[in-house]
């Protein structure tokens, strides 16, 4: 390890776009070959007449079947699995709110790979085994728990495996422990700043934090701001999902212009999510992964749900893996109302650039009298809530402003700091309560 080098693995991070071609053509027929012992997929290539050899460049990706979230629940527990599960060491379930859940196995070079992206990325926002790392976000299952902690151990940095909640503890943590870094997800960090502050804890003369890596659901980039000036840290954009590893599939560099996706590690594929065509750079579409080191559950053309475009190719940091922009949402997050498409980042968007509201907010949907509402439910950054015209017309802007973004009225209410609720993994951020008619 050369500390002072900006890369990690410069053999990979600074390959040119032919060597990335080079490499996912060669590590894309062995995932064919990887797969050609999953029955799943083995009679898909029989039925589309694909081998290995018919790769000749990473576009030929598009000859291969997709895969959905359905293939896996379809075939849960095991049926996806390319190796013995005698070869496997761990795995990684998703809950299923419909039907069965999600597995993912993973083999001991798999572990070791995924440690080595978390590093990776880590490694890239300027960590260095000298610093002190706190992972504040759940353990078990959520697999940034386990996939930060490993990549962090890797990379050499003293790890402290604080978890989720419990924000005095952590507190005390980065006090005492002099932590340098945070992984936890974005609507955690503003709770937590908000107890500095009820401590009387100033992050900048208090901490030595000086990096966040931030991820695991989606949050604009005025919120990313907000959380940087709370604290005077910079927070990067992690993006992961289970069913690639977890963690470390993409991630900032120092430039925060995107997320670099590893294309060492994937093919990256961004397609229009009706008629399955890949998009033009710079448009929005579907995310869609196929895995090339994958060895316990290689997965072919992974259909991820999440929206997000193409920004760029090069960077000025030297790595030339793609960029993908911060993720604008899943297509299942997508809010119908009245016929107007609308996602919860819009709202929070528009609510990050009052500097009078707090950072937790609640959407909720509602049929009264036979209309569908929303109520847009926010909490006061101080309390003010006996400073009746002020509340009035701070509420009146925030709605006009809501309205400018999505193109309806919402109902907006200005709560006191605290009172909505806060959830210790991912923030629920829409409650759904519209009736159903047939
Ligand atoms: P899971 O594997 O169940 O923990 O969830 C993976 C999903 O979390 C992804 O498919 C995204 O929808 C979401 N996600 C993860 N990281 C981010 C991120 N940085 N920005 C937005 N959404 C994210
Ligand atoms: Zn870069």
């Amino acid at each position: 390890m050369d500390v002072k080098s900006p890369y990690l693995h410069p053999e990979y991070e600074t390959l040119s776009r032919e060597e990335i071609n080079k490499l996912q053509t060669e590590r894309l027929q062995e995932t064919i070959k990887r797969c050609a012992k999953v029955p799943f997929y083995a009679q898909k290539f029989k039925e589309m007449g694909i081998k290995a050899e018919d790769i000749k460049t990473p576009e030929d990706v598009r000859k291969l079947p997709f895969t959905t979230k359905q293939d896996l629940r379809d075939t849960y527990p095991f049926g996806l699995a390319a190796v013995p599960l005698t070869d496997c060491v761990r795995l990684h379930s998703s809950s299923g709110t419909t039907g069965n859940p999600t597995v993912i196995l993973h083999t001991k070079n798999d572990l070791d790979e995924w440690a080595n992206q978390v590093a990776r990325n880590l490694w890239m926002v300027g960590l260095r085994p000298d610093d002190v790392f706190q992972n504040s976000s759940g353990y078990g299952m959520f697999t940034g728990g386990l996939g930060f902690q490993y990549g962090a151990e890797k990379l050499g940095m003293l790890t402290v495996p604080a978890a989720a909640g419990n924000s005095l503890r952590q507190i005390k943590f980065i006090k005492d422990f002099g932590t340098t870094a945070i992984h936890a997800v974005p609507s955690y960090l503003t709770r937590l700043y908000e107890v500095m502050q009820e401590q009387g804890v100033d992050p900048r003369k208090d901490t030595k934090l000086k990096t966040f890596a931030i991820g695991a659901e989606p949050h604009s980039e005025e919120q990313r701001k907000r959380i940087e000036n709370m604290f005077g840290v910079k927070a990067y954009n992690s993006f992961g999902m289970s069913e690639m590893c977890g963690p470390g599939v993409g991630f900032e560099c120092q430039e925060q212009n995107g997320l670099h996706f590893w294309e060492d590690y994937y093919i990256v594929e961004i397609v229009d999510p009706e008629t399955l065509e890949p998009v033009p750079d710079g448009e929005i579409g579907e995310l869609v992964l196929t895995t090339l080191r994958r060895e316990a559950m290689p997965l072919i053309r992974y259909r991820t749900r999440d929206l997000t475009r193409v920004l760029g190719r090069t960077c000025p940091c030297g790595r030339n893996h793609v960029r993908l922009d911060r993720m604008k949402g899943r297509s299942d997050d997508m809010m119908v109302l009245r016929g107007v498409n609308i996602f919860p980042i819009q709202i929070e968007k528009i609510l990050m650039t009052f500097p009078e509201l707090a950072s937790n907010y609640l959407i909720t949907l509602t049929t009264d009298d036979d209309n569908d509402n929303m109520t847009v439910e926010v909490e006061l950054a101080e309390m003010f809530t006996d400073d009746y015209a002020r509340l009035q017309s701070l509420t009146k802007n925030v709605c006009r402003a809501l309205k400018d973004e999505i193109l309806l009225t919402p109902i907006v209410k200005l709560v006191p700091k605290g009172s909505l609720p806060v959830s210790e993994g991912k923030a629920v951020r829409v409650v759904d309560k519209r009736k159903v008619y047939q």
